[in-house]
């Protein structure tokens, strides 16, 4: 099998350099050249400059095959990219008359008047191919010389994105003499650092397929990319490797579906096993419901999620004795045990789940510092309480107790299920 052919994104624009803007070009190329099996060792950032945009294009062409840049093609006197990279390979601009007739139609359409400078956009460089923009008037370019591929796009990511997928990645596959596969096997419940030791000798003796372990907000992802001539011999060899991930991963598998989030199997779980859910949240003050109703169809499961952030709300709304708050804190084992159980009453669900935790960056003890939060899953009756410690800042630390929840919930329901094998939930 050829090697992988290298891309280096090339992102032009001051604007970029300055931090006016966020470079998501480059974020969403890389992304798209990875599953295309192009390897990117280099992303350039380079301003409005004639000479450094001229150096940062030879260099490129010294150590990639294919080169993607993006901005600069506008109509302006600062927009150089095309006349710069003509330059770079020789090419002497002309005057490209379908691309003259396309911005004529594209102003006449808008009602809008061209200015001269506008027919700047419709020169091209000799023997280059031109690419349809339909949301703008800067025509893409590709030039293809000598085994190398110079292509330029329009900056403005309403432009830049529909003319990537219509026409340059079918472009970039063309190139390639075989297809890649990917699929993610996603784990949760397993810390990133302990994954990456679970897979670490298949990491060191991976050709093909490869294996990439990406961290997420409390779930790992592990990207199994093959290369092959077809897709059904790509897949035939990703198999056997997510089938090995599973006998090393079990049960912490929640999908290996791509379209699949944790709470979307954990949703999935509970339909399947007609569970309702309830829950209550103190510290991520409803995050956790608002996950859970991110899932089309949670309506089937979902009965109601309360916020009881005092200890007044949760002594009314969910019956705590008074002393038991003053025993052990709001923050606490038990307590996280009351709020499950007594969510469970006041809601009639099969599963609840309780938050209690500080979040930061006040309110944390020696004993009780910022990041501590206890998460009480209740499933028919069975209490599971888990005490975390979070990092982070006070947004981290809420997103990463959702995630853990999630999580919990999971390994809570199936363990019941393993457990309970005759007469299904009793109630
Ligand atoms: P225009 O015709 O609008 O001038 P252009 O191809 O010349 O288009 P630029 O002038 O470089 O592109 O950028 C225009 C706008 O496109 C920027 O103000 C920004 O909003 C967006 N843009 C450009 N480059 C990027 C990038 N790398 N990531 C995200 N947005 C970008
Ligand atoms: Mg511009």
């Amino acid at each position: 099998m050829d090697e992988n052919m290298v891309v280096e994104l090339i992102s032009v624009g001051t604007e970029i350099l300055l931090g006016n803007i966020v470079n998501t070009n480059a974020a969403y190329l890389a992304e798209k050249c990875a599953g295309l099996g192009l390897s990117c060792y280099y992303q350039d950032v380079v301003g409005d400059n004639e000479h450094r945009l001229y150096d940062t294009i030879k260099t490129a062409l010294s150590r990639a095959d294919i080169l993607l840049l993006s901005g600069g093609l506008g109509p302006t006197q600062d927009d150089l990219t095309k006349e710069v990279a003509a330059k770079v390979l020789g090419k002497p601009l002309y005057l490209h008359e379908p691309s003259k007739a396309a911005i004529q139609e594209f102003f006449e359409k808008r009602g809008m008047e061209i200015t001269d400078n506008n027919w700047k956009q419709a020169m091209v460089p000799e023997g280059c191919t031109v690419v349809d923009n339909p949301n703008g008037t800067a025509p893409g370019i590709i030039m293809a010389e000598k085994g190398k591929h110079v292509i330029l796009m329009p900056g403005p990511p309403n432009e830049m994105i529909p003319m990537f997928e219509t026409s340059i990645m079918p472009y970039l596959s063309g190139l390639q003499s075989c297809v890649i596969f990917s699929q993610t096997v996603k784990v949760c419940g397993v810390g990133e650092s302990k994954v990456e030791t679970m897979v670490q000798d298949l990491i060191d003796q991976q050709t093909n397929p490869t294996i990439a372990t990406y961290a997420k907000t409390g779930e790992v992802h592990l990207r199994v990319t093959a290369r092959a001539e077809d897709e059904k011999a790509a897949r035939k060899l990703v198999k056997p490797m997510v089938k090995e991930l599973k006998g090393r991963f079990g049960n912490h598998i929640y999908t290996t579906d791509d379209d699949v989030t944790l709470e979307k199997a954990v949703v999935d779980l509970l339909l399947a096993n007609e569970l309702t859910i309830s829950t209550v949240e103190s510290c991520t003050g409803g995050l956790l419901a608002a996950r859970l109703i991110n899932v089309p169809g949670v309506s089937e499961v979902f009965k109601s999620g309360y916020i009881t952030y005092s200890n007044k709300a949760k002594r009314r709304l969910l019956g705590i004795k008074k002393n038991l708050l003053m025993k052990h804190g709001a923050v606490s084992e038990e307590i996280a045990r009351e709020m499950a159980k007594g969510m469970a009453l006041v809601s009639k669900s099969d599963v609840t789940v309780s938050i209690t935790g500080i979040a930061g960056p006040e309110g944390g003890t020696e004993e009780k510092p910022v990041g501590l939060v206890y998460i009480g899953c209740n499933v028919c009756g069975r209490i599971t309480v888990k005490e975390c410690h979070f990092s982070g800042n006070r947004a981290k630390i809420r997103e990463n107790t959702v995630s853990s929840a999630l999580s919990l919930m999971r390994e809570c329901i199936l363990q019941y299920y393993s457990e309970v094998t005759f007469g299904g939930k009793d109630k």
